[in-house]
């Protein structure tokens, strides 16, 4: 019976006694969805010697914590993990589980929702309840970025969704808040497990520091070419801030595909995001628009990117940026041995 389903879950995702950004930002968006619903929000944590984290759950959000703490949990793979959720989706039954869009985030919940028979939207952006129905709506751009779909699971439950990291917003910590933290126990062994994790490589390949920037200075088409795309490096350089693209830039071979901001690239939420010669696709604007502030530059006074800028500079953007840089330079001041802004 789909009324026995109950409360809303976010699947904690950590490593080395770390919690993900992005299951924050998930307790963060789970915390209204559960409001809206009246039910109580709960963390999923599982892993090995994690108990630690429990407390940061419930700053987050959360109000109850479901925990398995077993050795066999410790790196994640498919197998024991699946096995773990399972126990715990069927003994206490959620109506709706959120997991980061991650690779292990991904990978657990196609798994958890082909065992539980039920639906899956994957890469959701935006997350809200029907209460009359009280159903996940769970959105997501759709036919090359050219609509948003909605997507409803009707008939099964938990109605499950991965979530693009940086795109909902965590809360504040609060550890003054009270939350009831529930552990269970499961037989897992070692020898039972078709896979070993024999050793974790670090992911060296990713040489920018993009999504994690303060400061983002992205470049478009209208840079014209590869020569005068050096003056979006050199401004994030003056700015201390990181470069990217759009996809056309990408496509013409002037950034590598790694720096792509949008639908099918990074997802970026700096402080400044600095869009210069860039159109505002859809498609793009999907990676930026959480930006706390978005200066455009654009010959183009109609160009969609002044729908979602908070700053806009109409002009030619190969005369702006030197004067932006020239004058952005002149503002640096020594401060304690480093160059740092008045
Ligand atoms: P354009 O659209 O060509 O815009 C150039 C802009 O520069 C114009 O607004 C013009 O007025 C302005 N301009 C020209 N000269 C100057 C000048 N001298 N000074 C100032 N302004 C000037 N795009 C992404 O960015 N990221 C994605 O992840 C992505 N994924 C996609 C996925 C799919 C399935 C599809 C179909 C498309 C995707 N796209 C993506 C492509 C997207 O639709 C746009 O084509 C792309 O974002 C446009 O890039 P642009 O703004 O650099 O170029």
């Amino acid at each position: 019976m789909i009324t026995e389903y109950q409360g809303v879950w976010v699947f904690i995702e950590q490593s080395e006694e770390k919690i993900e950004h992005v299951s924050l930002e998930l307790l963060g968006a789970g915390r209204k969805l559960a409001d809206k619903l009246e039910v109580p929000l709960a963390g999923i944590l599982l892993g090995d010697h994690i108990k630690s984290l429990g407390q940061t759950v419930i700053a987050y959000g959360a109000d109850e914590v479901y925990l398995i703490d077993h050795p066999v949990l410790k790196d994640y793979r498919t197998e024991s993990f699946m096995k773990g959720l399972i126990f715990l989706a069927e003994k206490y039954k959620p109506e709706i589980i959120l997991y980061g869009a991650t690779p292990n985030g991904k990978d657990l919940a196609s798994a958890v929702a082909t065992d539980l028979s039920t639906g899956l939207t994957a890469d959701t952006t935006m997350l809200d309840i029907d209460l009359e129905k009280r159903l996940l709506e769970a959105s997501r751009p759709a036919f090359g970025g050219n609509i948003m779909a909605t997507i409803l699971c009707k008939k099964h439950r938990p109605q499950m969704a991965t979530v693009r990291p940086k795109v909902m917003k965590a809360l504040e910590r609060d550890d003054q808040k009270q939350g009831k933290i529930i552990e269970e126990t499961i037989s897992l062994s070692e020898e039972s497990m078709r896979t070993k994790v024999l050793k974790i490589v670090k992911d060296v390949t990713k040489i920018s520091n993009l999504a994690d920037a303060h400061i983002v200075v992205c470049g478009g088409k209208g840079m014209g070419d590869a020569k005068s795309f050096e003056l979006i490096q050199e401004l994030a350089n003056t700015l201390g801030g990181a470069v990217g693209g759009t996809r056309d830039v990408v496509e013409a071979g002037w950034l590598k595909h790694e720096l792509q901001i949008g639908q099918t690239g990074e997802t970026v939420t700096p402080k400044i995001y600095f869009a210069i010669g860039v159109s505002g696709a859809i498609q793009h604007v999907v990676g930026m628009k959480n930006s706390e502030m978005i200066i455009a530059i654009n010959k183009d006074r109609n160009a969609p990117i002044f729908d979602v800028a908070t700053y806009g500079i109409v002009g030619d953007a190969i005369q702006i940026v030197p004067m932006l840089i020239e004058q952005f330079k002149g503002a640096l001041i020594e401060k304690g041995g480093e160059k740092t802004y008045a």
